[in-house]
């Protein structure tokens, strides 16, 4: 089974861009908030770091998501497509004053701190404005993820967070910090998450934590626990939508909140994941002694995430009905981990023809790079094809 795609359209648009399914979108946002909405007080976010296309954030805001953002800039992106910034979170191993400022400016949510000097400044920053900011504490939980070890980030060995065994002193600390208010935990273990068992682990983790927490008497109104829900990148056309029902009632099973708790999710990945294709033109068969490669015009400047972590991506010849053959498909680049599958089948692939490299909407067009001095892909959503 294929993808379906608007190829007479496709056949207008210069190569290589992305595609967005609006009504996959807008069927995983409703999905998230029927399972999401079971529970009156789990809060999602969406991780805008996945994709930042300004079309895609305002079906996503539309849809009543907050943001999740990692950078000044994407502050400045999600304020701009409409969120509101009592619904925008800010996590980051390494924000710069003048991001923080910007946070402070807007009157952000919540700014998750990851260590005793960030917190420190942000009191510093916030006493100059004469305001106070509202701070949870990014713990890393020691909980590993079965994923790729390039995206774990729940290790004790990774840079995030600040250490279980520190977060009573950090309590403490802000406690004694007139510009800054403690509201929160806040914890990510990982991305491209499917088994719940990891997620199941870091609500037993925060239960303990919780425990411990109350026997000093120490009041949490809103607990995150990141994102991190996979996709099913073998299986674009069959599984499009990811298993928010297992994943909402995983936490809902597991975690025991207090009462007037609020549980905050933020959902990259599976949010935008599965709507985006890279939409790519064969430019050469190339045969030699031993395989045929596939050269297409996209590389991984426009789509990295093969390159960088061996990422499987599904490859579609959207149109080519002929026998399959095998193909390794490459990019132009000059380097030699420009590779975007090795030894797939195809149908009979022909110079001209349309490739779709699937389940690129997440972590694909907002890490496009201009190296060989290339242009950045365009993005471009079926509502406007
Ligand atoms: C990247 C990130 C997310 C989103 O991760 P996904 O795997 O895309 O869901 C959520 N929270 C934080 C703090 C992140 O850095």
């Amino acid at each position: 089974m294929k993808g379906k795609f608007p190829v007479k359209k496709f056949q207008e648009i210069g190569t290589p861009f992305y595609y967005y399914d609006t009504d996959l979108l807008r069927l995983t946002l409703k999905t998230i908030n029927e399972e999401a909405g079971h529970y009156e007080n789990f809060c999602v976010h969406y991780a805008v770091k996945a994709n930042a296309n300004p079309l895609l954030l305002r079906i996503i805001r539309q849809a009543g998501l907050g943001a999740d953002c990692v950078s000044g800039g994407e502050i400045e992106v999600a304020i701009k497509a409409g969120f509101t910034p009592d619904k925008i979170v800010y996590a980051g191993v390494g924000k710069s004053d003048w991001e923080i400022n910007i946070g402070l400016d807007n009157d952000i949510f919540c700014f998750n701190v990851e260590s005793v000097p960030e917190l420190e400044v942000i009191n510093e920053l916030a006493s100059k404005k004469g305001k106070v900011a509202r701070v949870a504490f990014r713990l890393n939980p020691n909980v590993g993820a079965h994923t790729h070890a390039n995206i774990t980030t729940g290790l004790a060995e990774n840079k995030f967070g600040i250490a279980m065994r520190d977060v009573e002193s950090i309590i403490d600390h802000a406690a004694e910090l007139k510009n800054v208010r403690f509201v929160g935990l806040h914890f990510h273990i990982g991305s491209q998450i499917l088994d719940m068992g990891d997620f199941q682990a870091l609500c037993n983790r925060i239960n303990e934590l919780q425990d411990q927490l109350e026997r000093r008497h120490v009041t949490i109104e809103h607990i995150n626990v990141g994102g991190g829900l996979g996709i099913d990148y073998e299986h674009p056309n069959r599984v499009p939508v990811p298993n928010f029902k297992a994943y909402f009632d995983t936490y809902a099973r597991h975690l025991k909140l207090r009462p007037g708790q609020t549980l905050h999710f933020e959902l990259g990945r599976a949010v935008v994941g599965q709507c985006g294709s890279l939409i790519t033109r064969t430019l050469y068969v190339k045969e030699s002694a031993v395989k045929k490669f596939a050269i297409v015009d996209a590389g991984f400047t426009d789509l990295i995430r093969p390159a960088l972590y061996q990422a499987y991506h599904k490859i579609e010849n959207i149109t080519s009905e002929d026998a399959t053959e095998t193909y390794d498909v490459v990019g132009p680049i000059c380097e030699s981990t420009d590779v975007f599958a090795k030894q797939i089948d195809l149908n009979k692939t022909s110079r001209g023809d349309l490739l779709a490299i699937r389940s690129a909407g997440a972590y694909g067009e907002i890490m496009a790079s201009q190296y060989n001095c290339r242009q950045l892909p365009k993005g471009y959503l079926s509502d406007d094809l």
